[in-house]
């Protein structure tokens, strides 16, 4: 394991903005992440964890402390019963482990195809699209605990999943290192074919699609959003949805139906409202295709903000905060982002 300075971020994130980590170290296996964590905690370096940096919005001055890529690697697989169980290191490619559950044959992932990043960046904001997130698979979730220097195997239900939230990213984040996670799949399960896009792609077939037509369907879809990673193509140098659907009590919503009566919603457990905050980013003004210098919001996805091509990350966080501020003034809702901020002092 070799601590190196001065590594450029940017080129190891999605977005391709911000500046370097003053300490950087690639970890491949269990015994490199307990050095690296002890390392920085001798030397009172802050510890950033980096999977596949495609949730990050990384500061100019990048990071000052230690940045610790995860690179663990394997896939394996045992039977549970009826349920398959696939073990997947933290720093394996997310969607090649679902072309592998799919390839098996095995239900339960197969929406969540194309998604970029790694396995061990799933469980942090519970991972979801087209009708599935990883929460309704995930069996546990082996971490390093940073607090006691050893590995602790966290259970489904000791994890916190919620709408893009989990104790990772929560009460207990930078806590937890993670190292593997245990999907629990359905072998010769089917499809689940319930979002609108989905339903629409496959309409008008005979047969029911597999669950190979069905990765391929999310990916086709993917990609006409620009939600799939495809070089050369800005539209997808991003960081995914940049800003998480509000979800409201059914008094804010109907103040916010007041305003906005044609907004998308949906019904969410406990009697809330989740409402779709491209909807809101779109009625303010900031349309697909809209261009402010290198930033902008993409042809193909109103809620995706890009870099177009030399952007730094204060560009970023001043387009962010005059759509924040535009949707709070004509709607009164308060966006959130989704991606991580990394290095910024006030944010
Ligand atoms: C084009 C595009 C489309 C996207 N589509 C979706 C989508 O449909 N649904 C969705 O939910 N997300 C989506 N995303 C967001 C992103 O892909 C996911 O959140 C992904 O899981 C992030 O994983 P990562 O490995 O890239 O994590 P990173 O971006 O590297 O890190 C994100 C956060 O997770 C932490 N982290 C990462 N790995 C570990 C680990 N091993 N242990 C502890 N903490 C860790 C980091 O410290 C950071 O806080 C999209 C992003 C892009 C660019």
């Amino acid at each position: 394991m070799q601590i190196q300075q001065h590594v450029p971020l940017a080129p190891l994130t999605t977005f391709k903005v911000g500046g370097p980590a003053r300490y950087f170290v690639e970890a491949r296996s269990e015994e490199d992440v307990r050095a690296a964590v002890a390392e920085a905690q001798t030397r009172g370096w802050p510890l950033f964890v980096l999977g596949g940096g495609s949730n990050l919005v990384i500061s100019d001055a990048g990071w000052p402390g230690l940045v610790l890529k995860i690179a663990l690697t394997g896939i394996s697989e045992r039977r549970d019963g009826p349920r398959m169980l696939f073990d997947g290191a933290a720093g394996e490619d997310w969607d090649g482990f679902v072309a592998h559950a799919v390839a098996r044959d095995c239900a339960g992932i197969e929406c969540l195809s194309g998604i970029p990043g790694t396995v061990g960046g799933t469980p942090v904001q519970n991972v979801g699209a087209y009708g599935q997130e990883v929460s309704e698979t995930i069996v546990s979730v082996r971490v390093l605990d940073t607090a006691s220097g050893e590995p602790r195997e966290l259970e489904n239900a000791g994890s916190g999943f919620a709408y893009r939230s989990s104790v990772f990213n929560t009460r207990e984040r930078g806590r937890y290192i993670v190292l593997r996670v245990t999907f629990a799949l359905v072998p010769g399960g089917a499809p689940r074919i319930e979002y609108a896009d989905l339903k629409r792609y496959f309409a008008g077939r005979s047969h029911p699609p597999t669950l190979a037509e069905t990765r391929e369907a999310v990916r086709a879809i993917r990609l006409s959003k620009a939600m799939l990673i495809v070089p050369g193509d800005d539209d997808c140098r991003s960081a995914g949805s940049f800003f998480k659907n509000p979800v409201l009590t059914c008094e804010e919503f109907e103040r916010l139906q007041a305003r906005a009566a044609a907004i998308p919603s949906f019904p969410v457990p406990d009697g809330m409202v989740k409402v779709a905050a491209a909807w809101l980013v779109e009625q303010a003004g900031f349309t697909k295709g809209f261009t402010h210098g290198p930033v902008g919001i993409s042809r193909r996805h109103a809620l995706a903000m890009v870099n177009r091509g030399g952007a730094t990350a204060a560009n970023i966080v001043s387009l962010k905060d005059e759509i924040q501020k535009r949707v709070l003034d004509q709607f009164g809702i308060e966006l959130r982002p989704e991606p991580v901020f990394v290095g910024f002092d006030q944010l």
